[in-house]
């Protein structure tokens, strides 16, 4: 893919935050779009929003828990498309707390939206990708905390370890058929996520249950969802594996790197031989 001009760009949780603003900016490059959210009166009003500002863009009532909607949500964007050139995998919710505190409804809650459903995804659209044409791009959003382990994030960091893995592992097998994949791996950005996160959860993982707060980082107030949102724009064109948008993340994931290759020493010094 060189540009957007013309092309098809499916996202999902496209109705608020980084999705919307992501939406804004595919538009706004040329792409025509259906966007898939839970939320049905935010996913109109963006719709609304959009197709105010010029903008070709469908909306889809999808929950990404549910294999069934995010392959009916697949059928309706190659219906209306024809090919789809971006499938950007980005609903999500968080939950904070700690381990010895996280509830078994508490991992399915986060398992079932940020891993199950990128992998939804994926189970959703990659045979047609690979079927049609065009050239493709597979993209998701996992977190920094998909890249080091933060206490207090424990549910959040196993499904955001579990997509980077996805989409590492995704951009070797494809790239012989001409899609590009792109994880986006951002520190704190300004959304309503922990309200959505609250709404999205309901009574289906236990009555009142909480999602907890984030533990108080301090973020770039820089990068913003439209940043993320150019970034992102601009990564997929270029096929970069990794959109990591704040520098803040450089010298963490490097000490985790670090870290782990110390090992290698540690056991050679303890005598290891093998
Ligand atoms: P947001 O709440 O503004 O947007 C997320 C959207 O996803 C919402 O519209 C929500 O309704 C939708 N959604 C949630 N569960 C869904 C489901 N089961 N099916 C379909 N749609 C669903 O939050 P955001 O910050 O824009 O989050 C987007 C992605 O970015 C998420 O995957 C989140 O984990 C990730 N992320 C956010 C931050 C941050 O600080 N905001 C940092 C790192 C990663």
């Amino acid at each position: 893919m060189d540009s957007y001009a013309g092309c098809s760009a499916v996202i999902t949780g496209g109705a608020s935050g980084i999705g919307l603003a992501t939406a804004r900016e595919f538009a706004r490059r040329g792409a025509r779009l259906m966007l898939a959210d839970v939320n049905r009166a935010a996913l109109d009003a963006a719709v609304a929003d959009l197709r105010g500002a010029g903008a070709d863009v469908r909306g889809v009532v999808c929950d990404v828990r549910r294999l069934d909607d995010v392959v009916a949500l697949a059928d309706a964007a190659f219906d209306e498309f024809g090919s789809v050139h971006v499938v950007f995998n980005n609903a999500g919710i968080a939950y904070a707390g700690p381990i010895a505190e996280t509830s078994h409804d508490d991992w399915r809650f986060v398992l079932d939206v940020d891993l199950w459903g990128p992998i939804h995804g994926v189970e959703a659209f990659l045979p047609r990708l690979i079927a049609q044409q065009d050239p493709a791009h597979i993209a998701f959003t996992a977190s920094f905390a998909g890249l080091m382990p933060n206490a207090g994030l424990g549910p959040y960091c196993v499904a955001k370890y579990g997509v980077v893995a996805l989409a590492e592992t995704l951009s070797r097998e494809v790239r012989a058929n001409g899609i590009g994949v792109t994880v986006l791996c951002p520190m704190i950005v300004e959304t309503d996520l922990m309200a959505n996160s609250r709404r999205v959860r309901g009574d289906e993982y236990g009555a009142g249950a909480p999602v907890g707060d984030l533990p108080a980082i301090s973020t770039d107030p820089e990068v913003t969802a439209e940043r993320v949102a150019e970034l992102m724009a601009d990564g997929i064109l270029t096929n970069q594996l990794y959109v990591i948008p704040h520098s803040a993340a450089r010298g963490s994931i490097r000490r985790r790197f670090e870290r782990i290759d110390r090992t290698f020493d540690e056991q050679a010094a303890a005598g290891w031989t093998h």
